[in-house]
């Protein structure tokens, strides 16, 4: 099987500002980088390249998305205010935590695209493919941008899969720590999209993701919220894949997965509290790329979103990225320090109860749970 990697250079010379986390500095917060800044990105880009990812995959450099390609997703408000904010030089894409600088508009179009060329590497037979890319999208609304997002690029993957390429059935699994509110907004009412989310219990966006948003009217079960408690680890993933998330995938038969690869849900992420280790994102890449070969023809379009340890979510993104090209996984440098960890080993009553509430939630929709 092969592998494509989408990247250009430009993700590595775009500056989010200053910030502590995602603050802006001054007061008691001192002067730092923004939470999602290059570095997350280009560590990962060098990473790949030390662990032989060029030669083993093909590298693409991305295109850039269309205006009419991104409106498959957004309101054309929403794109002629990201063009205003942009030209401006400086502001906020939505929710007050998106910041923009005069670049932020082609690179949010450079991004959508490298999902796109994506997408299109796989429907050409590439096998599986990765969008190494920045900015993330799964936050963004189809009117406004958010949580750092500004168009949200695997909905724009999904509409294209749909309306240019003539597939009838996408599913987007979002495994990204945070709620994927804008991928499930998007398609709420569209039974043509099944929309998966694991994220962190009322995390972010505190408002949505929910077990009981199962989708609206005429799309009832096509939306999936899989709420994991803080400290869930590898454990309750993949008791989650096993039991709810490839079930419905199965019973949905996608033609096509789209997967929101985030990876803030690791160990040592500032973002969120969920422990999953590099393994364990190479256990759900393992999954669905199952899913992918059992119904899709193996296609699997990899997008990537949030994850913001500098040193740790580049291995997960390696160990995500060589499992969906059926490559040898890097052992992952940290093992004997997880190892000695005393959480995230094991699967708890909590965690299974969790579990168990977002699997009644869908079982009068899936036959299979
Ligand atoms: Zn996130």
């Amino acid at each position: 099987m092969t592998l494509a990697v989408c990247w250009s250079e430009q993700f590595a010379i775009h500056d989010s500002g200053r910030a502590g986390l995602y603050l802006p500095v001054g007061g008691l917060i001192e002067d730092d980088v923004h939470v999602d800044n290059t570095a997350r990105i280009t560590r990962t880009r060098n990473l790949l390249r030390t662990s032989g990812i060029d030669e083993a995959a093909t590298i693409l450099e991305p295109r850039k998305a269309s205006v009419a390609e991104v409106l498959r997703a957004h309101s054309e408000e929403h794109v002629v205010r990201m063009q205003e904010v942009s030209e401006a030089g400086e502001g906020d894409a939505g929710g007050g935590y998106t910041p923009m600088d005069a670049h932020s508009f082609e690179l949010a179009l450079l991004s959508a695209g490298s999902a796109l060329t994506a997408l299109e590497a796989v429907l050409a037979g590439e096998g599986t493919a990765h969008a190494l890319l920045r900015r993330s999208g799964h936050h963004a609304w189809r009117d406004s941008g958010y949580g750092f997002c500004v168009f949200n690029n695997c909905a724009i993957v999904a509409r294209a899969a749909i309306d240019e390429f003539g597939l009838e059935r996408v599913a987007v699994v979002d495994i990204d720590a945070h709620h994927g509110n804008g991928t499930e907004a998007i398609f709420y009412d569209d039974p043509a999209v099944l929309t998966v989310s694991l994220h962190q219990d009322r995390s972010f966006p505190v408002e949505t993701g929910g077990v009981e948003s199962v989708g609206g009217k005429d799309a009832e079960g096509a939306n999936a919220n899989v709420n994991l408690p803080a400290g869930a680890g590898d454990p309750a993933y993949l008791d989650a894949f096993d039991r709810i998330v490839v079930p419905v995938l199965l019973e949905y038969r996608p033609q096509l997965v789209v997967v929101a690869c985030g990876v803030d849900s690791s160990l040592f992420d500032p973002m969120a509290r969920l422990g999953v280790t590099a393994t364990g994102f190479a256990s759900m890449a393992k999954r669905l790329l199952g899913v992918a070969s059992e119904v899709a023809d193996g296609r699997l379009v990899s997008v990537q979103e949030g994850g913001y340890s500098p040193v740790y979510s580049p291995l997960c993104w390696l160990a995500f990225i060589e499992t969906i090209g059926g490559l040898d996984v890097h052992a992952d440098p940290f093992e004997d320090f997880i190892a000695e960890q005393a959480t995230c080993r094991e699967l708890a009553p909590w965690h299974v109860e969790a579990n168990e509430v977002t699997r009644k939630h869908l079982a009068s929709y899936w036959a299979s749970l």
